[in-house]
């Protein structure tokens, strides 16, 4: 059996108290590796590499650390068969989609921030006859990154690249539900050159080692992506030590369906926003508001495509959704589809767990849910799920769907299917969210600034962004 290993100083190692926890194939419900059940004292020793390697990173030409990040994009890409199946064997998703989307967009982060560093630029301010005023963007020292378990290397990498690309080194941990291909990635940068000590990898539990990352008084900035409640606790501990804090929190994502839409591009698009990666993306369209005038279309059409989705085997390449990443979230959805049923809601097709024959008769899938007569209000329409349940609401007005969109905490994303492009404006001003897509879901420009409002997070990442993130700036003020 596999066993992983921490990345401190530039080295696989053993966790010092030498204990492991279980990995889980979610697809079959087996163990298939070992990962380190590490402690703060191993964060301790990736803080010490840390540190020893900042000064001399941070003051590394910006083109010789594009170079290493640029072998770093190579090696993934060569190795993206190999990465592919390895995170679609920890986390459930399918292997394409891995091959398609997550592996290739680990590639790419990197990639952006090696080349981005190279046409960074910084104002001047001058005071005529006076004084001219320079900022200088200085990286902070050691970062911590800690990424959830629902797109593994894609978003632990859009936190590392832009980190180590200005400068600072990294203790990271990876969700302890889906370690491999962070192990994978530490691999890769010992084969790329990256000096020892300015990534390393600590695995193991949030409470432990993500919590360790988060107290320690010498790591002043943490980039964290996952649940809000864990956000929060991250905020209430660091907020004493004034450290700088990204915070990337869950959504409860509106999909906004007018009746004057394109319906056959809305309805396609529609049944990836719900049901890709087994609805855990952060940005899924977890509340489909229609039109009244085209609700019964949509129900209908909607239902008879989700039907022939099928669920199964990752490996698979006819099925579109793999296995739900873990029991414990498994049964956190099914819980959630009994919760809409108590509240009146109806199951329009899937609402339950889905029963694979052979040798996945024990792995974890759940059938795409469709619910619908539940009140806007409602927990199941208010409380994130993250999985393969949507509902449907009709709306009559701009005004009535706006009220409802933006009812919940969270403020991640939003889509808006209409060929009216006044209206598409309006609406997308007055939608509270981070990102609205129209008339698309899930087209990315890295260049973009990301994250939520209200509860879905405090601060962006993406493009000059997170560049800004991890660097301080700093003005000098030369009287002239
Ligand atoms: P969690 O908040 O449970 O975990 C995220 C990471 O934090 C994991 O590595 C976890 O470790 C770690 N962690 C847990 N407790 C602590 C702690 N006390 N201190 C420091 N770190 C800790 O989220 P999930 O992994 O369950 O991910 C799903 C969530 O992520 C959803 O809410 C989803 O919406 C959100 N998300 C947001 C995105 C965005 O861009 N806004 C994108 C993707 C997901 P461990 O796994 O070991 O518990």
């Amino acid at each position: 059996m596999l066993t992983i290993k921490n990345y401190i100083n530039g080295e696989l190692i053993e966790p010092i108290a030498k204990s492991y926890i279980d990995n889980y194939n979610p697809a079959t419900g087996a163990v298939y590796s070992l990962i380190p059940d590490s402690d703060e004292r191993d964060v301790q020793l990736a803080v010490t590499a840390a540190t020893a390697a900042f000064p001399s990173w941070s003051i590394t030409p910006k083109n010789e650390r594009s170079a290493i990040l640029i072998r770093i994009v190579q090696l993934i890409e060569k190795n993206l068969e190999k990465l592919a199946i390895a995170e679609s064997i920890d986390n459930g998703k399918p292997v394409w989609l891995a091959k398609m989307v997550d592996i290739p967009r680990a590639a790419s982060n990197f990639h952006f921030y090696a080349t981005a560093i190279l046409h960074d630029a910084t104002e001047t301010h001058t005071m005529e006859n006076t004084a001219i005023n320079y900022t200088v963007r200085q990286p902070i020292g050691v970062a911590g990154c800690i990424s959830p378990w629902n797109l593994p290397l894609y978003l632990f990498t859009w936190k590392i690249a832009p980190a180590i690309a200005s400068g600072n080194c990294v203790v990271a941990k990876p969700s302890e539900i889906t370690p491999m291909t962070a192990f994978l990635l530490s691999e890769i940068c010992i084969e790329a050159g990256l000096p020892k000590g300015v990534l390393n990898i600590v695995h193991g539990y949030g409470h432990k080692v993500g919590s360790a990352i988060t107290a320690h008084p010498h790591i002043p900035i943490i980039s964290f992506t996952g649940g809000t409640k864990t956000g929060a606790e991250i905020a209430r501990v660091a907020a004493p030590m004034f450290k700088k804090l990204s915070l990337e929190l869950g959504g409860k994502n509106p999909n906004i369906i007018f009746a004057d839409c394109d319906f056959d591009k809305m309805l396609k698009t529609t049944i990836n926003s719900s049901f890709s990666n087994q609805g855990e993306i952060c940005l899924c369209g977890s509340r489909i508001f229609i039109e009244r005038s085209i609700y019964e279309k949509f129900k209908t059409e909607f239902v008879a495509q989700t039907k022939k989705l099928k669920v199964g085997n990752p490996a698979d390449d006819t099925n579109r959704l793999g296995a739900i990443v873990s029991k414990q979230h498994m049964e956190k959805i099914l819980s959630y589809i009994e919760l809409s049923k108590q509240e009146g809601g109806s199951i329009l097709c899937g609402g339950k767990q889905a029963l694979i024959a052979g040798e996945f008769e024990k792995g974890w899938y759940i059938e795409p849910t469709i619910i619908e007569g539940l009140a806007y209000d409602c927990r199941t329409n208010q409380e994130e799920i993250f999985g393969p349940v949507v509902t449907l609401t009709p709306f009559d007005t701009e005004e009535e769907v706006l009220k409802m969109a933006n009812s919940t905490i969270y403020g991640l994303a939003a889509t808006v299917w209409t060929e009216n492009l006044t209206k598409a404006h309006r609406v997308a001003n007055d939608l509270h969210s981070g990102i609205v897509w129209v008339n698309c879901w899930l087209l990315r420009d890295l260049r973009t600034p990301f994250g939520g409002v209200k509860s879905s997070g405090v601060g962006r990442e993406g493009g000059f962004e997170a560049l800004h993130f991890f660097t301080e700036p700093k003005n000098v003020c030369i009287k002239l």
